[in-house]
């Protein structure tokens, strides 16, 4: 329920595929990845064949699902839409395979997580476009092998790192996602903000992409609060203002660091002089889990640089300082 979590949460998915970007003409930012797939995408639609198997990795929110769509579109194919977690037995995803037309994506979300007997599955019929579907029970049982027509799988994942090498091996095509720039950012707001219908201020838009942290997901989110705070408490207009007082409403500074962030680095600073300090005592510090501290918090405050981990506990860097307007201990008297 953070309004700066990268993760979606079931009743924003309408909200969000509203704004997806349809093609690849239309997706903001990584060029690097965008030309690469293009390419890939182009030169299997002129051989009039189905392109490699593609791999998306990267955190929440940065495009891995609204690519995988792109990708279908651009083929002017159909999507299938599944996910790691969701297929429980392999039998689920042999069931999904043995139904797919020619040429159609198939896109697994969280693919990581994919349960081992059906990754084996899986990689067995991204390599021969075959599955092996078991007939009856015990010692009558019986496998069959099931040609499919050919398909391309688009896997995402946050953890390229976790799939095992048989797996990651099929994808002919690999692309990473990068958190976006500032200026990246604003052009995605600037486009949210057209298909909403919200009249949106170029410096506002710099102030929310400025504390989205990196991620369009939440760009687009905390536009939409901006837009409620302008409708509500102001004239509908979304200028500077009205942005810097809906995001003070939401307790999203100008880095983008919630309360939390904010009462972790807070702690960190002034109970604990700076650290190192455990992660643990940290946690209880601001009355959390340390899971919570460690998952949540930690991992963008370290990435802003206002932290750092050692072996003898968290320490504070001199941003943390400067970012709370505190003076650094042993810093220059001033
Ligand atoms: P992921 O699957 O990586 O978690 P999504 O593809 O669901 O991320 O993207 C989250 C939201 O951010 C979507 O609403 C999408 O429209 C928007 N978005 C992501 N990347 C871009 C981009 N490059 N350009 C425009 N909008 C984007």
């Amino acid at each position: 329920e953070r309004v700066v979590a990268p993760e979606v949460d079931e009743a924003e998915r309408a909200a969000e595929a509203a704004l997806r970007p349809r093609r690849l003409a239309e997706f903001v930012g990584q060029h690097v990845v965008r030309e690469q797939l293009e390419l890939v995408l182009h030169a299997a639609l002129a051989r009039g064949g189905v392109p490699d198997h593609v791999l998306l990795s990267g955190p929440p929110g940065l495009g891995k699902t609204t690519l995988a769509m792109i990708i279908a579109a651009e083929l002017g194919t159909s999507v299938r839409v599944t996910s790691g977690p969701a297929i429980q037995h392999a039998g689920d995803l042999a069931a999904v395979l043995s139904s797919l037309d020619e040429g159609e994506v198939l896109f697994v979300d969280e693919i990581h997580r994919l349960a081992r007997p059906a990754e084996e599955l899986l990689y067995v019929a991204m390599e021969d476009f075959r599955v092996d579907v078991v007939v009856g029970k015990g010692a009558g049982a019986n496998a069959i092998g099931l040609t499919l027509p050919p398909f391309t799988v688009v896997g995402a994942t946050t953890r390229a790192g976790l799939l095992p090498a048989p797996l990651r091996d099929r994808f002919g095509f690999t692309g990473h996602l990068d958190f976006y720039s500032s200026a990246e950012l604003e052009q995605v707001l600037r486009r949210s903000a057209g298909l909403l219908g919200v009249d949106l201020a170029d410096d506002a838009a710099a102030e929310i992409a400025g504390r989205s942290r990196g991620t369009p997901r939440i760009a687009n989110r905390l536009l939409r609060r901006v837009r409620d705070w302008a409708q509500v408490r102001g004239d509908g207009t979304c200028d500077r203002a009205a942005a810097r007082a809906a995001l003070e409403v939401y307790e999203v500074d100008e880095l983008g660091l919630d309360r939390l962030d904010r009462a972790v680095l807070r702690a960190l600073c002034v109970r604990f002089g700076g650290g190192p300090v455990g992660l643990t005592t940290l946690a209880v510090a601001v009355g959390e889990e340390p899971e919570t501290v460690e998952t949540v918090a930690e991992p963008f405050l370290v990435r802003e640089g206002l932290i750092g981990r050692t072996p003898r506990g968290r320490v504070a860097t001199p941003r943390a300082w400067e970012h709370l307007d505190l003076a650094a201990p042993g810093g220059p008297a001033s």
